[in-house]
């Protein structure tokens, strides 16, 4: 049977209802432009009832559990998500624009943060710690109380995975805000979460516009630990407003992250990863590589084999499965586009492009992928996180000139660095400043338990692995004296 829910709801202490407001929000098919489905507006008293009924689950049903019971509904929450991973792939391309695959495999992403999460809540402890004779002293790890997550639309499955579910393992109760341009998988989880049994409250799901929504839940002084994850602009309020509750936040923001290529790299297992790596999900990927640095030696090979491959890339509406879908709607296009013309008006060459189909809706918000090269490393297109499926290529001279360009924005998420140079592969992890290096590869498949956040203007804090489960609990120090 299909999820049974209705996109026009919110989900406050365990019930599906209507939100305060008779406002909805039309939701839009990126891939036609036609009206997928009207969601709730929701607001500042959606936000409060949220809070009020996670308070509500922490001290009955939910903050009762063991943490092997948690763990045992974040299971069941995740095979449940498995088997539903083709449908939950179609909302996601319905709503993203997101090829099937690419959603398919978000879905199992999704299960598989439930999974790891779901093992991992009851091995999570605190330790004894040597003290004064006359001491027993300790640490216990527990749940801040009510989370609130504000999560984009790019990878709503992955994100609500990462932050909802280490919250959750940690026995937070969550106000979920997902992005009011795709909510529709945020949803469906809400409808797993119940039907996996998880008790009414401990996850609360409340759609609407980041500036009434998102801003009346980062400004709620009953929730204890905000989780965001989106722009740098918006980055900067959720902190502020973080800081006026005294509360902790963890920020995962954008990036404009280079894959370093050396002449000694094994060029053909690079190629695929070059190019993937910047048109996935349409290039709106908070860690996409939108910089290609490729040493001089290397330099027109490489540009010649990245253009070969974007000539082949399929660009299309997402049911169809294409290489590229469509961006997440018309405003997403226009920056994107106005980007494209920047860089025709600064001179910037077109090294490789896609080319769109005749047959592609007209009310489709799609863009030709398209690789530019050379690109001087200080042009606001290698400096500025564009998020649509646009590379630059820039050159370099040997590790130092390498570094200095790669480690040169504001951003510092992600890079990978290719070189069979087993020295310079350390030397370059040592010395890249961001918060994840990848050596020969770029990703490692997603690594749901690989630490994952920036530094710099990418933000702070860790999401997935173990790091989260910390995130997500606040450290308490007993000291008990016993004679
Ligand atoms: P955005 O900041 O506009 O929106 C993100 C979320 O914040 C949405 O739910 C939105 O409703 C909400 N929001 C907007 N204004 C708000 C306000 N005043 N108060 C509270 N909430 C508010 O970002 P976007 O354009 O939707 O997403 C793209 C950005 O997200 C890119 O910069 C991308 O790099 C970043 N991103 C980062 C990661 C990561 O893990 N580092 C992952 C995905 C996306």
């Amino acid at each position: 049977m299909p999820i049974p829910f209705d996109p026009s709801l919110v989900l406050i202490a365990g019930q599906w209802r209507a939100g305060a407001s008779v406002q909805r929000l039309p939701l839009l098919n990126p891939s036609d432009g036609s009206l997928l489905a009207q969601i709730a507006r929701g607001n500042a008293d959606d936000v409060d009832a949220a809070v009020v009924a996670a308070q509500a689950a922490l001290a009955g049903d939910w903050g009762r559990l063991s943490a092997a019971e948690r763990g045992r509904i974040l299971l069941k929450m995740s095979a449940i998500t498995l088997d539903r991973a083709d449908e939950l792939a179609r909302l996601e391309a319905l709503d993203v624009g997101k090829p099937l695959k690419q959603g398919r495999a978000d879905a199992v992403a999704l299960a598989r943060y439930l999974e790891f999460y779901g093992g991992a809540a009851d091995k999570v402890h605190g330790e004894t710690i040597p003290f004064a004779n006359g001491y027993t002293a300790l640490t216990l790890r527990e749940p801040h109380g009510v989370t609130g997550h504000i999560v984009p639309w790019n990878y709503p499955m992955q994100i609500i995975g990462r932050s909802v579910g280490a919250a959750l393992a940690m026995g937070n109760a969550c106000v979920l805000k997902p992005a009011e341009e795709a909510c529709l998988s945020a949803l469906a989880f809400g409808h797993i979460a119940r039907e996996a049994g998880l008790p009414a409250g401990a996850l609360n799901i409340v759609p609407g516009l980041g500036e009434e929504a998102g801003a009346a839940l980062s400004a709620h002084p009953g929730v204890a630990h905000l989780s965001f994850t989106g722009s740098v602009a918006v980055g900067r309020l959720i902190q502020a407003a973080a800081a006026l509750n005294v509360i902790p936040v963890t920020l995962e923001l954008g990036g404009k992250s280079p894959q370093i290529v050396f002449a000694d790299a094994d060029l053909d297992a690079a190629l695929p990863f070059l190019v993937n790596a910047g048109i996935q999900n349409a290039g709106q990927t908070c860690s996409a590589a939108s910089r290609i640095l490729v040493e001089r030696a290397v330099f027109d090979e490489v540009r010649r084999r990245m253009a070969e491959r974007y000539g082949a890339l399929r660009v299309g509406p997402a049911l169809d499965d294409p290489d590229v879908g469509p961006l997440i709607s018309a405003r997403q296009r226009a920056t994107v586009q106005a980007y494209l013309a920047l860089a025709r008006d600064s001179g910037l060459a077109i090294a490789g492009q896609a080319v769109l189909p005749d047959s592609l809706p007209a009310g489709g918000c799609y863009v030709a992928p398209t690789l530019l090269a050379p690109c001087d490393p200080g042009h606001r297109l290698a400096q500025e996180e564009i998020f649509g499926p646009v590379q630059v290529m820039i050159p370099f001279e040997g590790e130092a000139q390498a570094l200095a360009i790669a480690n040169g924005t504001a951003y510092g998420l992600v890079a990978g660095v290719w070189t069979r140079d087993g020295g310079r592969q350390f030397r370059m992890a040592r010395q890249l400043r961001c918060g994840q290096v990848f050596i020969n590869n770029y990703g490692a498949g997603g690594g749901i338990e690989l630490p994952f956040g920036g530094v710099k203007h990418s933000g702070h804090g860790r999401e997935k692995g173990f790091e989260a489960l910390y995130g997500f609990s606040s450290l308490k120090t007993v000291a008990i004296k016993h004679d």
